[in-house]
């Protein structure tokens, strides 16, 4: 018993720490507050993180109001310079990044690669910039009259983040908001926060102005410190559903601009002329591709008329080629989830399935490695109905469910009646049923014979009903329009040959 305790005590004390980053450096958190951080392959805590108290984001949020005053006066085209060199910075250490990543969410490395360059498209779209900021001008708008518009930034902006894609969703945040002129802070999840600590490290080595970006980690206590600071001017948020309701309307209240994106059920269509496997390709990687872990993840692939036996054969035939096991090994495809609690909630999606009536055809419990990892094999559930809970709930895990629908029409009704509208994806050869579903479908990203239709960085992010509050999608031109503020200037001046000064024009016109 001693030596279990003593062994328990050396292991705590070599836990690494994972403190905030304010005004250019590294300040360890005062609050008192920590929380564990796993390794999810392993299933055990290695570091712990610094919860921020309400005093600890002021003093985030002071530096960042600082450093806006001299930010926003640097000119677009140092801007851009130093957003080249970022995106070069972050290319060189795109395997750091990603090995962060591995070791605090699980994910296998070439999916971790695949995060960071998702997000670094979104740098290289902000190192466009002086294109991006743009205005209009209108000249003689009336006689001698020119009107003009600008865009301006807000301030200091916050994010705050999911543990899902701790380097891509701040991406997502920091680039445009920074290139725009503004300051951030950023709240990431508890559960991996390495890469965004990495992330400030690696802003500062490309010679980004202390203060421009801080770093504080916590739990509530800090969000709603963000939600509460009158120097925080705007607020993106992106996580779960419930999170990202209060977070809208928290901070509207308090008068800030937000954009909170929330949870997903995303649906693919495949129709009875599909290629059946292109199809099934597109949902076993689709379904099961970190874990299931992704907010564009497929969860329930809804079959039309008698497709689904032939669907449900070349699922089966592909599962036992996806290996499950730690991130770090490349023969590995699917990694373990992010917790205990979250790998046995996910899971008991299972048993309430098969109480409710539908056929477990592939039980992950089965085939998860063994060990300690928060491991959950690839699983399969058939003749799920709308009333199930694996049908209403996002399950955030490897766990493809099919419904069997018998028309189109079904179909579509389904995937509009649901409370999400993410992603969907339809797989056909008909181009004109293809071209209905995109009119008709309430979701905000459609994918036409592609599973995960995540717009590239040139167009913005997001869904529709309860996937987001607010009405700004992220990145992309909208992400642009979030972190600055319009204004537009009507000037007139006095015609130069009535001047007392001789400028050497005609005296008429
Ligand atoms: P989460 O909502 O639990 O946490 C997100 C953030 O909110 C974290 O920083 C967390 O610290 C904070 N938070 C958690 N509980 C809070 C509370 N009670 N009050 C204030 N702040 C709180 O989400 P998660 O589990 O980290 O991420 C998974 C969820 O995110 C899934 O629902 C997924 O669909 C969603 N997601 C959505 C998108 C999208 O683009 N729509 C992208 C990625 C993830």
């Amino acid at each position: 018993m001693t030596e279990v305790l003593e062994r328990k005590e050396a292991r705590s004390t070599e836990l690494g720490r994972i403190s905030h980053w304010i005004g250019g450096q590294r300040v360890a958190g005062d609050s008192g507050r920590r929380g564990p951080v796993y390794n999810p392959a392993l299933g055990v805590q290695t570091k712990e993180v610094d919860f921020a108290s309400v005093e600890e984001i002021d003093r985030a949020v002071q530096a960042a109001n600082e450093a806006f005053q001299t930010w926003r006066e640097v000119s677009l085209s140092r801007r851009q310079e130093l957003f080249f060199s970022i995106r070069q910075l972050f290319h060189d250490r795109r395997e750091e990044i990603a090995a962060f990543l591995t070791e605090e969410h699980g994910k296998v490395t070439s999916d971790a690669l695949g995060e960071v360059q998702r997000g670094l498209e979104v740098i290289e779209y902000a190192c466009g910039i002086p294109t991006l900021l743009k205005g209009d001008f209108s000249e003689q708008a009336s006689t001698g009259i020119d009107v003009y518009s600008i865009r301006q930034p807000l301030g200091v902006v916050a994010g705050i983040t999911p543990f899902n894609f701790p380097a891509m969703v701040p991406m997502w945040m920091w680039a445009p908001a920074i290139a725009c002129g503004n300051t951030f802070v950023l709240k990431p999840s508890e559960k991996d926060p390495s890469a965004s600590v990495f992330t400030a490290e690696l802003l500062k080595e490309a010679g980004l102005p202390d203060g421009v970006f801080n770093v504080v980690n916590g739990d509530k206590v800090a969000v709603d410190a963000i939600l509460e600071h009158p120097d925080i001017s705007a607020v993106s948020f992106v996580g779960s559903t419930p999170i990202a309701q209060y977070i809208y309307s928290t901070g509207t209240s308090k008068g800030k601009r937000v954009q909170a994106l929330g949870g997903a059920k995303n649906h693919m269509l495949v129709l009875p002329d599909a290629d059946l496997d292109m199809a099934a390709d597109a949902a076993v990687s689709a379904a099961y591709g970190s874990a299931g872990e992704r907010c564009m993840a497929i969860s329930a692939v809804v079959t039309v008329g008698d497709i689904a036996d032939d669907f449900i054969k070349a699922v089966q035939e592909r599962l036992p080629k996806v290996k499950v096991g730690p991130g770090t090994d490349p023969e590995n495809e699917m990694g373990p989830l992010i917790t205990r609690e979250h790998r046995d909630k996910v899971a008991s999606y299972l048993d309430s399935g098969a109480e409710q009536g539908a056929e477990v055809v592939a039980d992950g419990r089965e085939t998860a490695p063994e060990g300690d990892g928060f491991f959950l094999g690839v699983s399969l559930l058939d003749k799920v109905t709308p009333e199930m809970d694996a049908y209403k709930d996002e399950i955030f895990g490897p766990v493809m469910s099919v419904v069997r629908v018998d028309t189109y029409d079904d179909a579509v009704k389904l995937v509009n009646e649901n409370r999400y509208g993410n992603g969907v994806a339809i797989f056909t050869r008909d181009g004109g049923a293809a071209r209905q579903f995109q009119f008709e479908v309430e979701v905000g990203m459609v994918g036409v014979n592609v599973p995960v239709p995540v717009p590239v960085a040139y167009y913005s992010f997001g869904g529709w009903k309860a996937s987001l509050f607010g009405d700004s999608h992220i990145y992309g031109p909208e992400g642009i329009n979030f972190y600055t503020r319009g204004k537009v200037v009507t000037s007139r001046w006095p015609d130069p040959s009535t001047s007392k000064v001789d400028l050497g024009f005609p005296q008429t016109r």
